[in-house]
């Protein structure tokens, strides 16, 4: 019996999610783990939040793994990945989520802000994708999500430096769609629009109402809408070098 289980998870898909104790990674982590494929939760500073996810789970009798990494430094990255081909020898699907916000004027913006947004928004992505590019390459198959942002698209007002990176996201999920799709690896961007989550906690209710009143669906987003959109990019097989806005309508383009 314990032979079967074991055989049994090591044919599910394994996937990666950064940044994914907390927040929209956290949806994801748990939408996916609940559809049988085995999730690997990354986090920085959350480890509590991990450790609970975790507990959560593992009452449902799904067992995940959590590790800790600063996805922004190559050697953290290199940890994370080694740990996950040491154990599943495989890496089928990856979520770059892991992410911060940067509100400033453009002009106040400095060099040492400019480094740190860069490199947790776009140099990871970068990082941890080439890092397990080989992999998905040797196994003839794999699937990139990147978790960009609807101001990537069309940029905002006192975010520029967030947007520039959200920017450059869906500019490497476009190029390194057309350079991976003859190794069969799909690479597609998520971009969400207001979506309900830490990241949004310095809004007033009176701003989130405002959203809610421009979004033609008449709702805020939720985190699962992610997770569903995600799943979706999974299990399909012939999008790549796209970028998916979910914001409700709230942008069209
Ligand atoms: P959140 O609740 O603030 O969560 C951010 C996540 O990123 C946390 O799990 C955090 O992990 C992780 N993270 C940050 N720096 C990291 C690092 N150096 N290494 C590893 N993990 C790191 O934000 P969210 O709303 O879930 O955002 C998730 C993604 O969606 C981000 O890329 C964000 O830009 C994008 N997005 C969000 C919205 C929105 O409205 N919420 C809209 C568009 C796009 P720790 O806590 O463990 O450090």
């Amino acid at each position: 019996m314990l032979a079967f289980f074991i055989n049994e998870r090591k044919s599910m898909k394994v996937i990666l999610i950064t940044g994914s104790s907390r927040g929209i990674g956290k949806e994801v982590a748990k939408y996916l783990a609940k559809k049988d494929y085995q999730v690997i939760v990354n986090y920085n500073k959350s480890e509590n939040q991990a450790i609970k996810l975790k507990e959560e789970l593992k009452k449902e009798n799904i067992n995940i793994d959590i590790f800790k990494a600063d996805v922004s430094i190559r050697q953290e990255v290199k940890a994370l990945v080694d740990f996950i081909i040491n154990k599943y020898k495989r890496i089928d699907i990856l979520v770059n989520n892991a992410g911060i916000s940067s509100t400033n004027l453009f002009t106040d913006i400095s060099d040492e802000e400019w480094d740190r947004v860069i490199k947790i928004n776009l140099y990871s992505a970068f990082c941890v994708t080439q890092e397990i590019v080989p992999y998905m390459i040797h196994q003839k198959k794999g699937c990139i999500i990147n978790i960009s942002s609807i101001w990537g698209q069309v940029g905002a007002s006192v975010e520029s430096l967030y947007s520039i990176s959200k920017a450059g996201i869906d500019a490497m999920t476009k190029s390194l769609a057309k350079e991976l799709g003859p190794s069969n690896i799909r690479v597609n961007s998520i971009a969400p629009g207001f979506i309900n989550t830490d990241m949004n906690k310095n809004l007033s209710e009176k701003e989130i109402e405002t959203i809610k009143n421009e979004t033609p669906l008449e709702k805020l987003g939720k985190a699962i809408d992610i997770a569903k959109c995600i799943n979706w990019l999974i299990e399909d097989d012939f999008t790549t070098g796209q970028v998916i806005s979910i914001n409700g309508g709230w942008i069209i383009t």
